[in-house]
């Protein structure tokens, strides 16, 4: 009896589960009162049918009327689900019975709004959309900041700038700008602009990808070029470029470039960057990075060490290399250990110009086998192409499956100012694979492969 009715009574919540959420989708898809708003403006009908916009009059929204403070607040207010009951609250100009009064005291009390100098909060004002990016930022809890540029908000590293505020609703997929690399922060906030925001903050399927309107590759072109916090020698350097590497920019503030190389966003002194460079036939020069050693022996499998694969290849790929004059440092020569970020600046350190890391692949799955190239796509195309020119000379020297080309975040291609690339000789944990890389007649042939397909990169660069 006790089974049976806990039974029905499963039953019975289930059954309320599944006729409340029907309940709620078809809510969001039908309902359109609106004579002023098109049943494409999703967004809005999203917020009416969940109760938290109203029209401003009979059939209409006003999807161009501007939006006050207070009326901001209460939305956000309805959105978190704040207490709104009126009451006192902390700004001399919002009265206990003023409608807002509520959602303004619980939004002052969660950090989400702050009043003026003076400490009045100008319930009637109208928000800017800068104002709204704060709003946003700090009701979410957006931290994320991404590289985001528009030309009309001078980019700055404050944590409370408009340009920081804006570049999280950005990072957050909340803004896009107006769509012509612009914010235009100052300009009034209108209704419709609002509920596309407050929807995109609530719904992840209305965010959109923050993409920059233009973006500019150069290089650098002296040694130990500072990436400063801001637009000024006056900013604290946060790292140091080497001539060579690459610089994106997103955008200039004066005779300074905001961009990225690497792990590093910043500025950096335009005199000091220009067009990519050939590389000159003297000035083959990369660095070989080993995967794991000493302490750290990467995958194990069919009685190999992946760290001592990826140093007995490095170094035949360093005789081959310097046999046609390309220059090579090495990040480890020996059986020891070294973190990522280590090797990253020592290949940088050494002057070199290009990086490649050499590892051996791992599977849960025996039947995994082949090779595959990796690059980062966060920095500038070089990266690719000395991905590609590796595969395409490696895998066929293996005899074995062409796993391809891919884009990956691995550590010590992400962070790297040199273009970079880490490539995976073949599967350890697969017989055919591991019985090849035993052997110094496959170990040979992988590394004259690598060393062909770095003599392509350099011989395409000193074209490009
Ligand atoms: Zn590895």
């Amino acid at each position: 009896m006790k089974t049976v009715l806990s039974k029905v009574t499963l039953f019975l919540i289930a059954a309320v589960l599944v006729i409340s959420s029907l309940g709620i989708n078809t809510a969001s898809a039908a309902g359109n009162p609106f004579k002023d708003v098109s049943s494409s403006d999703e967004e809005i009908l999203y917020l009416y049918n969940r109760g938290m916009i109203k029209g401003v009059a009979a059939n209409m929204f006003g999807p161009k009327q501007a939006v006050t403070r207070e009326q901001a607040a209460t939305l956000i207010g309805r959105a978190l689900g704040l207490n709104g009951k009126e009451r006192k609250t902390k700004f001399a100009d919002v009265q206990v019975d003023r409608y807002s009064s509520g959602y303004i005291q619980s939004a002052y009390e969660k950090g989400i709004i702050t009043g003026d100098s003076k400490g009045n909060f100008r319930p009637q004002d109208t928000m800017t959309r800068g104002e709204m990016a704060f709003l946003l930022s700090r009701a979410f809890n957006y931290k994320k900041i991404g590289h985001v540029y528009f030309t009309d908000i001078k980019t700055d590293s404050a944590a409370n700038s408009v340009y920081t505020a804006v570049n999280k609703i950005a990072t957050a997929g909340v803004s896009n700008g107006t769509g012509k690399g612009t914010y235009s922060p100052n300009n009034k906030l209108i209704r419709e602009e609002f509920a596309i925001f407050l929807a995109r903050a609530l719904n992840s399927s209305y965010r959109v990808t923050y993409k920059n309107v233009a973006f500019t590759d150069l290089n650098v072109t002296v040694n130990n070029l500072n990436v400063r916090s801001g637009a000024g020698t006056g900013y604290k350097s946060i790292g140091k470029l080497n001539a060579g590497a690459p610089f994106r920019v997103y955008g200039y503030n004066g005779s300074w470039a905001y961009g990225i190389s690497g792990n590093m966003t910043g500025y950096v002194s335009t005199a000091y960057l220009g067009k990519a460079t050939p590389v000159a036939a003297n000035n083959r020069f990369i660095t070989l990075d080993p995967g794991h050693g000493g302490s750290d022996p990467g995958a194990v499998g069919n009685g190999l060490r992946e760290s001592d694969i990826n140093l007995d290849v490095s170094k035949r790929v360093e005789a081959k290399l310097k046999a046609k004059g390309i220059k090579v440092y090495m990040t480890r020569s020996t059986d020891v250990f070294h973190s990522l970020s280590a090797r990253v600046n020592k290949g940088v350190a050494s002057g070199s110009n290009a990086f490649l890391s050499i590892h051996t692949n791992a599977a849960d799955a025996a039947a995994a086998s082949g090779s595959e190239t990796f690059y980062s796509a966060s920095v500038g195309n070089d990266s690719k192409q000395l991905a590609t020119f590796v595969q395409n000379r490696l895998y066929k020297a293996m005899d074995h499956q062409n796993r391809g080309v891919k884009n990956y975040g691995f550590q010590v291609i992400r962070t790297n100012p040199l273009p970079a690339a880490l490539v995976e000789l073949g599967f350890i944990t697969n017989k055919s694979d591991a019985s090849k890389l035993a052997t110094a007649t496959y170990k040979d042939r992988a590394a004259t492969a690598i060393a062909l397909g770095i003599e392509d990169y350099y011989n395409w660069k000193a074209k490009n």
